[in-house]
């Protein structure tokens, strides 16, 4: 089978949109609306027409521009059960472990919650990519408006078990600004300090720093690094103890430094 065509392109401020395609199933999704215009130029631009809507979380930039894709294509919409209230238009629910099709292509869910309570991630494990919301950025992860650290640090955990070489869209372009955070808390990760340079360069250029993969960011990505020694250090919970209790506190330590920063 073909890999999933996969189209990317910006939205709002600093937004991506994302419309997968399989030719073959005249199929077409959207991750998110975040904004209706680009995502039906895109779609006129491709010559594709959209079957579905598949939303991480509740919040407008991801959701907002729903009823209008829907009102404008027809299409179904498929989001988190647990926010099912607070996503518009929402045709089908769900949740943890379930798998759907898209045309011939695998979509497993995994609920991510923290930066929302029902926010979810759209895994194709055949394809190798995911799409993960404002759960994981390049270099940095979604603030906790809704959820606690431990809820947070278990659902990064869920994308970490993913292979390393999973190809990760993130919703956002925050890299920068990411790597700028990251180097204060871990300035002797020299993965980190290349990434960051290679960053700026892609910046400088207006090139897209997204996809990532889950070996880049389990390398370079403070907030999939709390057994990091430096970062434990820079938290001030520096010791030999790596029990699971002590990883959420050094997430949660560094998370709160980030929102400071
Ligand atoms: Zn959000
Ligand atoms: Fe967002």
């Amino acid at each position: 089978m073909k890999p999933i065509e996969i189209h990317m392109f910006p939205c709002l401020r600093d937004n991506y949109g994302f419309l997968l395609h399989d030719a073959e199933a005249g199929v077409t999704a959207a991750v998110d609306t975040p904004e209706v215009g680009p995502i039906l130029a895109a779609l006129e631009d491709k010559g594709w027409r959209l079957t579905h809507i598949l939303n991480t979380h509740h919040h407008h930039d991801h959701a907002g521009g729903n009823l209008a894709v829907k009102e404008a294509t027809g299409c179904r919409i498929i989001g988190p059960r647990a926010d099912a209230a607070r996503i518009p238009g929402i045709d089908t629910e769900v949740g943890e472990g379930d798998e759907f099709l898209l045309g011939g292509h695998t979509v497993r869910v995994h609920d991510t919650p923290g930066h929302t309570r029902g926010h979810v991630v759209y895994h194709l494990p055949e394809d190798g990519v995911a799409f993960v919301g404002d759960t994981l950025f390049v270099m940095g992860c979604g603030r906790l408006f809704e959820g606690t650290p431990a809820q947070m640090w278990s659902s990064l955990q869920k994308l970490m078990s993913w292979p390393d070489d999973t190809r990760v869209y993130c919703a956002h372009e925050y890299t920068q600004d990411n790597a700028r955070f990251a180097l204060t808390v871990e300035p002797g990760n020299d993965a980190l300090s290349r990434r960051a340079r290679d960053v700026d360069k892609l910046r400088a250029a207006n090139v897209p720093t997204i996809p990532t993969t889950m070996g880049i960011e389990k390398a370079t990505n403070p907030f999939l690094r709390p057994m990091s020694d430096e970062i434990r250090r820079t938290v001030g919970l520096a010791g030999p103890s790596t029990a699971e209790a002590g990883l959420v506190e050094v997430f949660a330590r560094t998370r709160a430094l980030k929102d400071q920063f």
